[in-house]
């Protein structure tokens, strides 16, 4: 994966306004349910993480939907660069210590196949002190030979 720029650690672009800032006081703002059940979380700039938090119901739902079609346009992008936006999801969030910059910076490290076992329950994981997380496929009940 390819990032159009790459900001210095601990920074991301707002998913709203495409400002760059700090993550260490950075919140979620917006959650999306994903359809693989994870749910992605949107962590705006602070004016715009403020702004939001006293906007009208009808102003907040523009705001979020401005954060779901920044990301995603970026996902489509033709020359498949990431604008390095302050979006994670919950799964990579627990697999932090929901430390928001580890997440940013680390993402959840899992291969596809781990990430969408975890999602769809065939995979746990389990993280010892220190960060060492481990994944492995759950032992089937079924009984199936
Ligand atoms: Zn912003």
């Amino acid at each position: 994966m390819k990032h159009s720029y790459i900001p210095p650690y601990g920074h991301a672009c707002c998913p709203h306004c495409k400002s760059e800032f700090d993550l260490v006081d950075a919140m979620p703002t917006v959650v999306e349910k994903l359809p693989h059940n994870d749910t992605a979380i949107y962590m705006m700039c602070p004016e715009c993480h403020a702004a939001y938090q006293a906007a009208e119901k009808a102003s907040r739902k523009s705001m979020a939907h401005q954060c779901f079609a920044n990301s995603k346009r970026a996902d489509l992008a033709q020359d498949g660069c990431i604008y390095p936006f302050a979006v994670t999801s919950m799964l990579t969030m627990e697999l932090n210590d929901f430390d928001p910059v580890a997440a940013i910076e680390n993402g959840h490290g899992l291969t596809r196949e781990q990430y969408f076992g975890i999602c769809s329950g065939t995979h746990d994981f389990c993280v010892f002190p220190g960060g060492l997380t481990i994944v492995a496929a759950k032992p089937t009940t079924s009984g199936a030979a």
